[in-house]
């Protein structure tokens, strides 16, 4: 099946208040053309560098979504255009895409990442963690970032109800935060395996990769 026929195919089942993001990494310039041609404009990729060589190459009304685990020394390669950063989840870090986004004159929309996941390995903030950032003074004085929203990734399991339990915990994480933050709009939650599922659950953005570029081979990187 070509990107196109899986991009499309993916959209007609995507409710109109959830926004797609296609995710890129690993894949070549190519199939991201492919993509757009077929009318996408949200694209995700987890290193930074590889994304802002992608933002060089390619058309500049692309949307570039970071979507992995951001290392604070190069939060300075992204800062100028970046759409939107998925996996905040630290003040420090926080702190650096201020310093970064004031450089440019810009305010850099973030979202807080949140572990749900039973895997050690993933992420993210706990809801205690989310509460105290936000209400801390700290916080409070930065400019040039804006919190739209949280983040998850369930844990990798064919158990659907496990999966479905930790996606309704990040809803009501994000619903709790509704309280503090009312402009949030965004609850980044579901990829190729488990989006229908979050959706189900309140997801309004869905990260999918191998779905619609097909599995990917990290032996060429
Ligand atoms: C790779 C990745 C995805 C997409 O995964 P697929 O299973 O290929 O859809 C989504 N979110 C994050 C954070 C990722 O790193």
């Amino acid at each position: 099946m070509s990107i196109k026929t899986n991009l499309e195919s993916i959209k007609q089942t995507l409710p109109e208040h959830v926004t797609l993001v296609a995710v890129s990494k690993t894949k070549p310039d190519e199939s991201i053309l492919e993509a757009y041609t077929a009318g996408q404009r949200i694209f995700g990729e987890n290193k930074i560098q590889e994304m802002a060589r992608k933002w060089e190459a390619l058309p500049k009304d692309i949307e570039w979504h970071m979507i992995g685990h951001v290392q604070r020394n190069k939060v300075k390669y992204m800062a100028e255009f970046v759409s939107l950063v998925h996996g905040v989840d630290s003040f420090k870090l926080l702190q650096e895409i201020n310093k970064q986004a004031k450089k440019h004159d810009r305010t850099i929309p973030c979202l807080l990442q949140v572990h749900i996941a039973q895997e050690e390995t993933k992420f993210g903030l706990d809801e205690n963690e989310v509460n105290a950032l936000v209400d801390s003074e700290e916080y409070k004085q930065l400019s040039h970032i804006k919190i739209v929203g949280l983040m998850g990734m369930a844990t990798y399991t064919p158990d659907k109800s496990q999966i479905k339990k930790e996606f309704k915990y990040l809803k009501a994480i994000y619903d709790n935060l509704k309280g503090k933050l009312p402009d949030i709009s965004i609850l980044s939650m579901g990829m190729s395996g488990d989006y229908m599922l979050a959706i189900e659950e309140g997801s309004t953005m869905v990260r999918i990769g191998s779905s619609i570029f097909g599995a990917r081979d990290y032996s060429l990187l």
